[in-house]
């Protein structure tokens, strides 16, 4: 599957604990990234990640318009909902995109380790 990580800044540590934790999954999987949670998830895991710009300059947005192209199966997005972002309508486009393509979307850490956990033993998540 092509998996999308994006972490706003204050979720980075949590994205990366994740990454670390799941990585024998994520490692089956092809990765995209903004900017820089690819940077930090590929400096702390070596795991090989296609990085986009980062979310505040574009990232978000081109993400979104690979999902527009159907070229991503699920998006992991630790958003941090506590915290005023400059990049807000994109990341309100991205959201709004998953609905639209009915892509799985994991908002907060919890969620995506049940969507990992689900990953780890199916031979349907390929
Ligand atoms: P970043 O972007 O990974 O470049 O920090 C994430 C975001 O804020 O959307």
């Amino acid at each position: 599957m092509k998996i999308a990580l994006i972490a706003h800044d204050k979720k980075k540590n949590e994205i990366i604990e994740l990454a670390k934790e799941y990585v024998d999954v994520l490692k089956r999987h092809e990765l995209y990234a903004t900017g820089t949670t690819g940077t930090l998830i590929m400096g702390e895991t070596g795991l090989p990640i296609h990085r986009m710009k980062s979310g505040p300059l574009g990232g978000d947005q081109q993400i979104g318009a690979m999902l527009a192209n159907g070229e991503l199966d699920l998006i992991i997005f630790l958003r941090d909902p506590l915290t005023a972002q400059p990049h807000e309508p994109d990341v309100s486009a991205l959201l709004r995109l998953c609905d639209v393509q009915s892509i799985p979307l994991a908002t907060n850490a919890s969620s995506a380790r049940v969507m990992l956990e689900a990953m780890k033993n199916s031979i349907y998540f390929k």
